[in-house]
């Protein structure tokens, strides 16, 4: 894939690398998103549940762009689940977002416990896409068998499966699902940021030999080589910065093409070790954050 969009399932198009928010602070949101409008992402991946969606809004407005270039990603957490919850969360996070329509929703973890609250919560999402208030729908860190009961009881075949997908860690069986039923997978932390994040007792994906040796290569950096990996592969990317020199080098992605043998190379990094939370594992007392009304 070397264009600069992806078509999703139903046809909509999304530009194949957006641009997160996940840990940006609420104050330095509106300055990080008119960095990365004025450098020329159109895709912005937020969530209800990293508080931001405001900011995120405000940067939309003063951007002076055409909402109809703009793409705009959201997510319902947890605590709104269930079918009427969940199209209370549409108004919740629309409102936030200042927009009247959003282009692509999705459930921001299955809830294995609960998984006939997390299928309402899906209906409702079907429901916003055939009243026209978003684009597209789809879900986040589903694993096949999440996915096998999704499209079991649901009608709607998911546009998207936003997971966690990097060097070290591949997700090769469900990447492969998620392709079988037509679902793109969009990756999280795609440059590793899950990996270099916490204690600082993981490697960094950034310093890792193999990708430095590609990256001296093509005279690109580490993080331009892993968007370009995922980017060949038929992934979407939103990589995360608050940095304009970060925003608009994960951006300059399209000017070069790895080989085989190095595609290859990366995906024997895999080191199958998680470095989000296990989706089997999340439950509403545990993850419990409550989303504040607009
Ligand atoms: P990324 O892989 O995007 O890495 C982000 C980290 O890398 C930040 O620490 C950033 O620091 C740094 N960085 C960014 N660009 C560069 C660069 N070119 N060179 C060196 N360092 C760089 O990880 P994220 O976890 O942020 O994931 C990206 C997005 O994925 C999130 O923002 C969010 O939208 C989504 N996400 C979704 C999840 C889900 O459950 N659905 C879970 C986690 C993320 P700095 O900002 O200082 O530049």
């Amino acid at each position: 894939m070397s264009s600069s969009s992806v078509t999703l399932n139903n046809g909509v198009e999304i530009p194949a690398v957006g641009f997160g928010v996940f840990q940006t602070p609420p104050d330095e949101t509106v300055t990080a998103v008119e960095t990365a409008l004025a450098a020329g992402y159109r895709h912005i991946d937020t969530a209800a549940a990293y508080l931001n969606e405001r900011g995120v809004g405000e940067a939309i407005r003063r951007s002076g762009l055409d909402r109809s270039e703009l793409f705009i990603e959201t997510k319902v957490w947890i605590t709104d689940y269930g079918y009427d919850a969940t199209l209370h969360a549409y108004d919740k996070s629309a409102a936030k977002l200042g927009i009247e329509q959003i282009d692509l929703l999705i459930l921001h973890q299955a809830l294995p416990g609960e998984f006939e609250l997390t299928l309402d919560a899906y209906r409702a999402l079907e429901r916003l896409l055939a009243d026209g208030k978003v684009r597209a729908i789809g879900v986040s860190n589903f694993m096949p068998a999440h996915l096998a009961r999704l499209l079991a009881e649901t009608s709607v075949v998911p546009a998207v499966n936003q997971i966690e997908v990097h060097p070290y860690f591949r997700q090769s069986e469900l990447l492969a699902v998620d392709a079988e039923h037509g679902i793109l997978s969009q990756a999280w932390s795609p440059i590793g940021g899950i990996t270099f994040y916490r204690d600082g007792s993981h490697g960094s994906t950034l310093e890792d030999a193999t990708i430095g040796k590609i990256a001296a290569a093509h005279g690109r950096t580490p993080a331009q080589v892993m968007l370009r990996w995922h980017l060949q592969q038929g992934r979407q990317v939103i990589p995360k910065s608050v940095r304009p020199s970060r925003i608009a080098e994960n951006l300059d992605v399209f000017g070069f093409e790895l080989t085989g043998d190095e595609l290859a190379a990366i995906d024997a990094l895999d080191t199958g070790v998680r470095g989000g939370p296990e989706p089997e594992q999340i439950t509403r007392e545990t993850f419990g954050l409550q989303i504040p009304e607009a």
